[in-house]
């Protein structure tokens, strides 16, 4: 199948090493810098040891950084599930954006890009909606990359990820609710949740909030937060 996109191989980074495991992931981060140029700079350069397979602009235009075969170096320490060395098992692809705290909403031509990429990437791959995540999802202790601006509504209505319908409701979680929370947080992917000091898992919350309910980004976890993770273990299973 080839891919009806046009993607340009003009730039290469020499920031990779072997695969050691299948791919099953696809990982989306921005580069939170304000050009392609610095963009590029960063991802290619050999102090600095990051890259990503594709870079894409905010005119839509795809890059190829490092090939698919190889292991690019985008995800660092991150889990998900039982799966350690995400960068083994992913593809890593950066938008080119200035970052959540500047809020800079992602160009539409960059979306649609990516839409495609992806479309293309998932029928090769195999790649199950389940994996396909944000940086955040993967190291929440680390990262809040693609961030709150991250369009995954639009990108599920293109079978691209999972999501679930916001239903409100603001009631605050009983002691028995926020372990269920804790559960199904485990049961969707998320790592590095602790069952006995619950302060801890703030961050984790937060990644949860970040890519499901982003209106709830930095406020404690209520029955919206239980009921769409409820809501998404439903879909994971189907
Ligand atoms: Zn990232």
């Amino acid at each position: 199948m080839a891919c009806q996109l046009n993607i340009s191989h003009k730039y290469k980074s020499s920031n990779f090493d072997s695969r050691k495991k299948k791919i099953t992931f696809i990982i989306i981060h921005y580069t939170e810098t304000n050009t392609f140029k610095k963009a590029l700079d960063l991802l290619t350069n050999k102090i600095r040891k990051v890259s990503c397979h594709y870079l894409i602009n905010t005119d839509g235009k795809i890059f190829n950084l490092v090939n698919i075969s190889d292991r690019a170096w985008h995800a660092g320490e991150s889990k998900w599930m039982k799966s350690a060395d995400i960068n083994s098992r992913s593809i890593g692809i950066e938008l080119v954006n200035s970052g959540e705290k500047k809020i800079k909403q992602f160009k539409k031509k960059q979306i649609n890009n990516l839409i495609l990429l992806i479309k293309f990437l998932k029928t090769k791959f195999r790649i199950c909606n389940s994996k396909i995540l944000g940086h955040s999802d993967i190291a929440p202790l680390r990262k809040i990359d693609p961030g709150i601006y991250f369009p995954w509504e639009r990108l599920y209505k293109q079978s691209i990820g999972l999501w679930a319908k916001d239903r409100d409701d603001k009631s605050k979680l009983t002691k028995n609710e926020y372990k269920e929370l804790i559960g199904n947080l485990k049961k969707i992917g998320y790592c590095y949740l602790d069952n006995k000091i619950f302060k801890k898992n703030k961050f984790v919350i937060n990644a949860f909030h970040r890519h499901h309910i982003p209106k709830m980004t930095n406020e404690n976890p209520n029955r919206s937060t239980l009921f769409k993770s409820r809501d998404l273990i439903k879909l994971k299973k189907n």
